[in-house]
């Protein structure tokens, strides 16, 4: 397998100035209408509450739950991929040495340290092999090294299908949840919203951010007991704990 620091960092981060790039340059070729406008949001959240925060966060990083068929298992493993967030195994990494040593200097996000489209929040220092030990399925290692390929794959038939498909349906949305996954890191560890826990980290619950990321603006609850939602007052309304239950239904 490819030396996955390698597969990490830089990667990610090119996938994700690709979509930068794209979406600045191609904003004005693209014809901005209404039904445009609503896959770029749709798939926006497809990438961000499916791929991100169902599948590589509560599936992936912290076990939350398991799934009653595997068909569905694979393909919304599919989306976590064209997702665009790097591998699940450079995630589960990076997530779970968030969880390991929140708010320190050994913390991948660099608490307090506000940059979007940065290198740091995606790069793998130094391996530690102990945190994905479970993750390390022959499946997951060749998705880790040919993630490259299933995301050119994906934008390839994008493109054929129809080229603002993959301006609308990649590349904007793509970009969006860079931005949406950055502020996420940022202030869901800053003094901003509130707690109802007393964690050690400093970890917050932040409900501006609920529009971006959902239940996962619930995160000084995650930080407490990350479990198959993040919802603890009768308010703090987590959908993608729904999504998961209708998924194993
Ligand atoms: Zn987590
Ligand atoms: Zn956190």
């Amino acid at each position: 397998m490819k030396n996955i620091t390698r597969m990490s960092g830089p990667l990610i981060l090119s996938i994700q100035y690709a979509s930068l790039f794209i979406t600045i340059a191609g904003a004005f070729f693209v014809s901005w209408t209404f039904s445009w406008i609503l896959v770029a949001l749709l798939f926006f959240y497809l990438y961000s509450a499916i791929g991100v925060s169902m599948m590589l966060h509560r599936y992936f990083s912290h076990k939350s739950f398991e799934f009653k068929n595997p068909i569905l298992k694979w393909i919304f493993t599919g989306i976590s991929i064209i997702s665009s967030r790097g591998s699940p195994i450079a995630w589960v990494h990076i997530h779970r040495e968030h969880h390991a040593y929140p708010d320190t200097d050994r913390d991948p996000h660099k608490p307090g340290k506000f940059s979007l489209f940065s290198f740091r929040t995606t790069y793998i220092k130094e391996l530690k092999l102990f945190l994905i030990k479970d993750v390390l399925t022959k499946e997951q290692k060749f998705i880790h090294e040919y993630y490259l390929l299933f995301i050119l794959a994906w934008c390839i038939s994008l493109l054929l299908i129809n080229p603002l498909l993959f301006y609308f349906a990649w590349a904007l949305p793509v970009c969006l949840n860079q931005i949406a996954q950055d502020l996420w890191n940022y202030f869901s560890h800053v003094n901003v919203g509130y707690r109802n826990f007393e964690t050690k980290d400093n970890s917050r619950n932040v409900t501006w951010l609920w529009p971006l990321i959902l239940g996962e603006s619930w995160h000084n609850n995650h930080h407490n007991a990350p479990s198959i939602t993040t919802k603890v007052k009768k308010w703090e309304f987590d959908p993608i704990n729904y999504i998961i239950g209708l998924v194993n239904k």
